[in-house]
């Protein structure tokens, strides 16, 4: 187990929603969620939770471009809508 680069990737997808994450840190993610169910879970409940955001009627509490680019790193294409 590794724990301590999966609590990296959940501070990295912090940033990310804060727009400041590199686009490599981005790939590395997407490299480490291919080998970690804890973490796959841990995205699961942040698509649900982004797709809740994207939902609302609300303000949006992260910048658009931000957010979609977040949903490309994530393969949350599908919320993207267009
Ligand atoms: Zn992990």
């Amino acid at each position: 187990m590794e724990q301590g680069h999966c609590h990296d990737l959940l501070n990295s997808l912090s940033e990310y929603i804060d727009g400041e994450l590199d686009p490599q840190v981005c790939a590395l993610i997407e490299q480490h969620l291919q080998g970690c169910e804890d973490c796959r879970v841990m995205v699961d409940s942040l698509r649900k939770t982004v797709y809740l955001y994207h939902a609302s009627s609300g303000p949006t509490p992260v910048p658009e471009g931000v957010r979609q680019r977040l949903y490309r790193c994530l393969n949350l294409d599908e919320f993207l809508g267009k």
